[in-house]
This record gives structure tokens, C-alpha cells and sequence, in this order.
């Protein structure tokens, strides 16, 4: 084995294989890949194969697309087979529900091309003879997916990047690991020690124990999932073709012929265990773990029914095999948090579909500091502090997901399992209230408050919630409402170079004045959104830094990783220290100066400005800034004097008629008032030119990403596409994102949110388009779950258009 190498991957799996192939195709041919045992012999030997394009997110989609098209022509490449089989997928949908998710699906499969058709029950028998399909309403048909040989994909993958000059070290374990002064990293095996300015984990199951390596938590916790193979069946004899695979949500099974046999997987739906929590024995290699069938005797049953000849079929062999899982059941693909050149590609729970996207995607990530994809829900930094890898969330949410793999998630449904992590002081008086909570990075959110508590009946179209959101939104615009804005990311960025390292990291200026406050982006070298902060100047060294909460890693680590050598600047996350109260709506000036001496007024203070006052006695950094679009001032303070912070403003506020509002009703006026939002409008594979974020770029500074985003505004020919506001006349549902944009029957945009504008009366909606829509009055369908759906492009906000809501 080399010495040093440009990148070491640990792992030689789906995953790890995956990733070489895609490095050594971008030109990381000094990549050495270790591996303990043989290639495959973790979870990818005994993997069932199967590589399904129906999945609920676009950008995962786009990765499990990978995987067919690249078993379909590695053969060729390699001269190895990955035993592919195009056998096609149907999947089952048994009530409305199911229903609706098919078409919206179907739609995100449109965007990306991969065909797909929804068929009914005489179609699905049609080309699946053996089902009962007496209780299906709907199947979800794609015909180019199918099942690999794990192995045979495998090693044909780490072939093609040894045939481009990457090297395969196998049974050698990595033993440790360390970060030298120079930033590299020493990997230290049993067949010596390596160098290497990049690492990547991608050791699947024992991805928390090398994490642990190097003091990482890597919420990855590993639970046991079984197969069956029956004896081979007569009727499957007589079938003259291989019928595609089939995934049925009520016994929560994936069926495919297996030579003339019937594999048949179950995800139980209770009682899933968990695998190697106190850490896996380094000399398990081909592990198969002890059959335990009675888990899964209630779905084998349910299995039965939906395919008769499995209720008499001898069983020839059981797989049972432990599977990682994330607390989201997505895989970690990116930088690790907190650690410079450390990335992890592992905890895939299908990871023989996800090897080949991952890799493929991580090696763009690594090779060229960006994606062509959105890859925020890959990103390892979506989980917070709550996830160590042996936590109750962790362990929790893993089993629930685990349970919960075929079936529905509707928009805005959210698991209980491993929760609650955090709350700020005054969830019990919130919860009083009826609030309906969702979990984001930990926290717990209100999403709505339901008056009598009745929980929100989820639906892909407009729920129940609906009139409680538009009370909400009401109360706000007329009069004055008050949010629980604490989760969100708060830093203090001090010292002498504290304002050299903002202006190079942001593509706007920064503020110069005391208590002044500016939206800004970071962009990658090449111009796409990495970030969206709030930037207040509180002193000449001294800024406060407001960003998502699910951007709280990421956004510490870039600015931090941006340091360079010598400056003297310190980023301190107080993100646990503050909470944050909202208090906005035409009233809300009235609330808050019956509770402070400072002067609240447009003369003293003025919108997009922040002050450090008291309010009812605590110390508050005030900003008048509102994501609703209202005159308002957000007020982060102490947690530890959240409550009675609290307790003054509804006080105060009642007398004016304060309401509470929620994610939700904030969703909705924010869409009213066209505020693009991080991760759905703005995102890394988006530059400012597409999203429309002129204003917000100053070309006259330097910063990250100037010159690519300089020509990107340029450039001579059109750009693909570029970022529209419009009112949609939809029905029963509004747009969730994702929905195909039509120009006839040509696809030609996607939205990226939507909702209802309670104030204004409309369904509302952003969507990136073909240039050639954007002008205000072009009009295009979307399809909403399948339904076309006209809308017009609007000037303007649909609220509040000239902005005097928040100057007032
Ligand atoms: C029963 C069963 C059926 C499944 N069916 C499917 C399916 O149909 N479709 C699908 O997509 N997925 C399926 N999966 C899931 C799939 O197997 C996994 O998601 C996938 O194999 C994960 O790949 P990986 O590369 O992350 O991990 P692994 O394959 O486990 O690879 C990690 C590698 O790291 C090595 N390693 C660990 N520590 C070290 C160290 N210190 N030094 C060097 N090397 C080290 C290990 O030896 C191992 O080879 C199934 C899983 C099970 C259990």
C-alpha cells in the first residue's frame, strides 16, 4: 500500500465502491480504497438487490436513478457483470392517501424523465399472475427498474475505478485515525499507515466506530432486516417471464422471482431490533445474524394473502442481516460537522440503489465544492446534537423509520418516536394552546394551534388545519401575533477580522453602521446558494448571525473553515443560549412599547436595524426585521428568561387581540409576500441569477463565487431556467414543490413551494420556468398530484406589494 494518496475511502461496500468509481471518473485517480475483508463482505454481499425508482423526493430520486443506468452499461466498461435485471416494479396503493402520493410522485418522476405510468388493478394482474389484488386501487408502474447482483455491481464498480488507476487494498483494517498539523489526515491499518488530505467513512455498520476514532458521533444505529427464499414454486415455473417486483404497503413486503423461487422481504411493522449498539466485533466479515421469524409472522400472513402461493410454499432460506439507519432513514453523503476533509458516505438503508447516485454525487461535492444536485437532505450536518449514534432519538427514530418504510408520509406528518429533544421554556404554556408540534434539528416547533387540540388529519390536500392557518395569518395582518421563533441559528462573530471574513463570504455588503442589518448569500466557488443569513452589526468587531436552524452546522463550519491563517476572528454558536420571540402585525408596535423605554418609533427605530434594549425587563438584541412581512420586531434574548418575557408580551398583547402563530401561517405569509426560503427557492445547484436575487448581490465587493456568478449574469445565451412567482387556480390542494410545470405538454419547470394565501384569497406558488415565461401575465399549467392546474406569473408580491406593511 502507497503512503499517501490524494483521498482515502475506508469501506469497501455499495457505497464505497460507488464512490471510488465516481472519483476515479472525475480524475481522483490517487484514491486508495481499504477494506477490512473482502469487497461486499458487510451489508452489501446479502443485500436482496432490488433498485427502485419510486421514492418521495426528487433529489433522491435523481440518485436512485444512478443505479439502473449505471448497472445497465458497467459491463461493457468493466467486463463485469452486475447481474442486472430489468425486471420492472410496481408498487401498491390501497387507499386515497396512497393515491394522491402515487400522482404527486409520478409528477417528480416526470421532471426527472424516469418513466413511470399508474395503473390499475387488471394491468398490475396482468403482468403480475400470482397477486391478489382485490383491496388495490392503484399501482405505481416503472418499468426500467429492477434487481442487481450486490456483488457482481460491487466489484465491477471498484474495477472501473482500478482500470483508471485508483487502488483496492482489501483485508486490511483501519485501526486509527488522526488529523495532522497540516490538515491532512493519517490513517493508520493494520498494513501500515497512509496520508491523505481527504478521508471518507464509508464503512456502513461500524461508521459509528470509526467515527468514534476521531471523537465524531455518527447517528447511525443498525437494524435487522430479514428475507425469505421459498423452495421453488410450480407456478412460478410456468410463468414464461419475470415479473416485475412488487412492494406492497399493507403486509409492508417487497416480492421478486428468484430463479423460480419467491423472495419475500417484510419490514416489519412492530418489534424491528436493533444490531451492534455497543459496537461490532472488527473480525465479522459474510455475518449473517439468527433467522427470527416470529417478528414476522404477521406481515408473512398478510404476505400470503396478497400472494397465495406463498401461504404454501416451503421456505429454502432465511437472510437476516442488520441494515443502517439514519434517524430520516436518508443516507449521510458530505462533510462530516466539524472536521475539515472528513466526509462520510454511509447509512444507506438502500444503499445497493443509493451506491452509485451517492458516489456520484459526493465525488462532484469533493472534486468540485458543489452538486449538481440538491443534496440538503443528504447532507451529514442535518442532524443536530440530539443524534448521537446511541441516543434514545437516534435509536428511536431509526426503529420507527425502519417501521415505517412503506408506508405514507403525508406533507407536514411528523413521527413522535425519540421526541421530544428540545424545547425552549415555554412549550408547556404553547402546548396548552393546542399547538400541533413539528420537530426540526431537534426542537420542537408549533405548526399550527388546533383550539380544541384535535391533531391535524394529514392530507396531500388541504387539511383540517386549513381554517386554524387562515385564523392565524388573520390575526397577524389585522392585529398583531406573536411566534416562538427559537429555533433558529444564532452567532456572534467578533474580533478584528470578524468583518473581513463576512465580506468575503457574502455576496452582499456588509452592514457598516452600528445596529445596521442586511439579508445576505453564500455562494459556492461557483456561484450556487450554500447559505442565507441575517447579519446585524451590533459593534465595529461585533455581528450577530441569523440562519435556518437546519443550517446550524453547516453554516458554523463555513465560516469558520473560511478563517484563514493569522485572523483574528472567533464565531461562538449561541444557538442554545437565545430563544427568540416574534412579535409582528400593525399592532404589535403598541404591545411592545408598553414594555420597554426604548423608542420604538420609524425615527429611532428604523426597519432592518437592530438595537440591544430591555423588553419587560430582559435584555434583548431587538431586529426589526419580520419573515411575515409586517411591521414587527423579532426579540432574542436569555432562554432562561424566555417565560417571562413571554408572559409580559401575550399580557401586553391581549388587549390588542395578539393571536399565535405557527410554521405554517408563517409558510403561508411569506409566500404572500414572495420571501424566497433557503433549501426550497434558493439552494447550491441555484446561482442569485436564477432566483432572481439581484438585489442582493453587490458586484462592486469581492466575495466567494463573484466571478462565476458574474458571468452567469452575463452570459450571452439564455439561462435553463429562472425563478417566477405565480397565482395558481388550484381546488382542493395547493402546491407542495415539485410539481411539474407544463408549456402545453412540455415540461418546462418545477415549483418549488406553494401554499394558500389566506390574506389574499389565492393559491401561490414559485417555480423555476423556461425564460421565456417570466414576464408578469405569462401564463402555464402545473400539475398539481397529476391535475393541470393554470397559473399566471405575478409582478409582485401578492401582499403587500409596496412594502409599507413592515416601514409602518
Ligand atoms: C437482508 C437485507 C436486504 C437488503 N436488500 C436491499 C435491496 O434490495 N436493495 C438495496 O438497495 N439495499 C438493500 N439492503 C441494504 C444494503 O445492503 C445496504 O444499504 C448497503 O449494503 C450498505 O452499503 P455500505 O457500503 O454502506 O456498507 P457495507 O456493505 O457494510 O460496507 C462497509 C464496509 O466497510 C468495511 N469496514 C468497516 N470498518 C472498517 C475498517 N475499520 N477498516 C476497513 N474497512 C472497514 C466493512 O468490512 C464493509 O465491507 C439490504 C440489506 C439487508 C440486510
Amino acid at each position: 500500500m502507497r503512503d499517501e494518496a490524494q483521498c482515502v475511502i475506508i469501506g469497501g461496500g455499495a457505497q464505497g465502491a460507488g464512490l471510488l468509481y465516481h472519483l476515479a471518473h472525475e480524475g481522483w485517480t490517487d484514491t486508495v480504497l481499504i477494506e477490512k475483508g473482502e469487497l461486499t463482505s458487510g451489508s452489501t454481499w446479502h443485500a436482496a438487490g432490488l433498485i427502485p425508482n419510486f421514492i418521495g423526493s426528487l433529489n433522491m430520486a435523481k440518485v436512485h436513478a444512478e443505479a439502473p443506468e449505471l448497472y445497465r452499461r458497467i459491463e461493457e466498461e468493466t467486463g463485469l457483470s452486475p447481474g442486472w435485471h430489468q425486471c420492472g416494479a410496481i408498487r401498491l396503493a390501497l387507499n386515497d392517501d396512497e393515491v394522491d402520493w402515487f400522482r404527486y410522485v409520478s409528477g417528480m418522476l416526470d421532471l426527472i424523465g424516469v418513466e413511470n405510468h399508474l395503473i390499475g388493478p387488471a394491468e398490475i394482474l396482468e403482468k403480475h399472475p400470482l397477486l391478489d389484488v382485490s383491496d388495490v386501487k392503484l399501482g405505481f408502474w416503472t418499468p426500467h427498474d429492477g434487481w442487481t447482483d450486490p456483488t457482481g455491481a460491487t466489484n465491477a464498480m471498484a474495477k472501473g475505478a482500478r482500470q483508471l488507476g485508483c487502488e483496492v487494498v482489501r483485508h486490511n483494517r483501519v485501526t486509527d485515525m488522526n488529523q495532522l498539523p497540516d490538515g491532512r489526515w493519517e490513517v493508520l491499518t493494520e498494513k501500515g499507515r497512509i496520508v491523505a488530505e481527504h478521508v471518507v467513512n464509508a464503512t456502513g455498520s461500524y461508521a459509528p466506530q470509526l467515527g468514534a476514532m476521531v471523537g465524531l458521533e455518527v447517528p447511525i444505529v443498525n437494524v435487522n432486516h430479514q428475507y425469505l427464499i421459498t423452495e421453488a414454486l410450480p407456478e412460478m415455473q410456468a410463468l414464461e417471464f419475470e415479473p416485475p417486483v412488487i412492494r406492497d404497503p399493507r403486509a409492508s413486503c417487497y416480492y421478486r422471482r428468484e430463479l423460480d423461487s419467491l423472495l419475500v422481504g417484510p419490514y416489519e411493522k412492530a418489534g424491528a431490533e436493533t444490531y451492534g449498539l455497543d459496537g461490532i466485533d472488527w473480525d465479522l466479515h459474510f455475518h449473517l445474524l439468527e433467522p427470527n421469524l416470529d417478528v414476522l409472522m404477521p406481515w408473512l400472513e398478510l404476505a400470503a394473502e396478497r400472494i397465495p402461493v406463498f401461504g404454501h410454499a416451503g421456505i429454502k432460506q432465511v437472510v437476516n442481516g442488520p441494515i443502517t439507519h439514519t434517524p430520516d432513514a436518508g443516507y449521510l453523503m458530505g462533510p462530516a460537522p466539524g472536521l475539515r476533509n472528513y466526509w462520510l458516505c454511509c447509512g444507506a438503508s438502500i444503499g445497493i440503489t443509493q451506491g452509485p447516485g451517492a458516489g456520484k454525487y459526493l465525488a462532484q461535492w469533493m472534486v468540485h465544492g458543489q452538486t449538481e444536485i440538491n443534496v440538503a437532505e443528504m447532507d451529514p450536518r442535518r442532524f443536530g446534537d440530539h443524534c448521537g449514534p446511541h441516543g434514545r432519538y437516534a435509536i428511536e427514530r431509526a426503529i420507527d423509520e425502519f417501521h415505517e418504510m412503506y408506508q405514507v408520509r403525508r406533507p407536514g406528518e411528523m413521527r413522535f418516536a425519540g421526541r421530544p429533544q428540545k424545547m425552549s421554556p415555554i412549550y408547556p404554556k404553547l402546548d396548552a394552546l393546542g399547538a400541533q408540534w413539528q420537530e426540526i434539528f431537534g426542537w420542537e416547533r408549533p405548526q399550527y394551534f388546533s383550539p380544541d387540540g384535535t391533531p391535524e388529519s394529514h392530507s396531500f390536500r388541504r387539511s383540517d388545519a386549513f381554517d386554524h392557518v387562515a385564523a392565524e395569518c388573520r390575526g397577524t395582518r389585522e392585529r398583531v401575533g406573536v411566534a416562538d421563533l427559537t429555533a433558529f441559528s444564532k452567532f456572534e462573530v467578533t474580533g478584528a477580522d470578524a468583518a473581513a471574513l463576512l465580506e468575503r463570504l457574502v455576496a452582499n455588503k456588509v452592514p457598516t453602521k452600528q445596529g445596521g442589518m442586511r439579508l445576505v448569500h453564500c455562494l459556492t466557488g461557483q456561484g450556487g446558494i450554500e447559505a442565507e443569513m441575517t447579519i446585524t452589526r451590533l459593534g465595529d468587531e461585533r455581528f450577530y448571525v441569523n440562519s435556518g436552524i437546519v443550517s446550524q452546522f453547516h453554516d458554523h463550519d463555513w465560516m469558520t473553515q473560511h478563517v484563514e491563517p493569522g485572523e483574528d476572528v472567533t464565531v461562538t454558536d449561541v444557538t442554545d443560549a437565545r430563544a427568540i420571540l416574534a412579535v409582528a402585525g400593525p399592532r404589535s408596535r403598541d404591545v411592545l412599547s408598553q414594555l420597554t423605554d426604548a423608542d420604538l418609533t420609524n425615527d429611532s427605530f428604523r426597519w432592518l436595524t437592530g438595537q440591544e434594549i430591555e423588553v419587560a425587563g430582559v435584555p434583548c438584541i431587538a431586529l426589526r426585521v419580520s419573515y411575515v412581512g409586517e411591521l414587527g420586531w423579532e426579540l432574542h434574548h436569555p432562554i432562561e428568561r424566555m417565560e417571562e418575557l413571554y408572559d409580559a408580551i401575550v399580557a401586553a398583547g391581549e388587549p390588542h387581540g395578539l393571536v399565535h402563530f405557527g410554521a405554517y401561517a408563517m409558510n403561508v405569509m411569506r409566500i404572500e409576500k414572495a420571501y424566497k426560503a433557503m433549501g426550497s427557492e434558493l439552494t447550491t445547484e441555484i446561482t442569485p441569477v436564477e432566483a432572481d436575487l439581484g438585489r442582493f448581490v453587490d458586484y462592486d465587493t469581492e466575495f466567494i463565487g463573484k466571478a462565476a456568478t458574474e458571468a452567469r449574469r452575463d452570459q450571452t445565451e439564455p439561462l435553463s431556467m429562472q425563478l417566477v412567482y405565480a397565482e395558481v387556480n388550484a381546488d382542493d390542494a395547493d402546491c407542495l414543490g415539485n410539481e411539474p410545470v407544463y408549456d402545453g405538454d412540455r415540461i418546462m419547470g418545477i415549483t418549488t413551494s406553494g401554499a394558500f394565501g389566506h390574506t389574499v384569497g389565492r393559491s401561490l406558488a414559485f417555480a423555476y420556468v423556461d425564460p421565456a415565461f417570466t414576464d408578469p401575465g405569462s401564463t402555464f399549467d402545473i400539475a398539481i398530484m397529476g391535475k393541470r392546474c393554470s397559473a399566471r406569473v405575478l409582478p409582485g408580491p401578492a401582499y403587500d406589494p409596496g412594502n409599507q406593511a413592515p416601514r409602518a
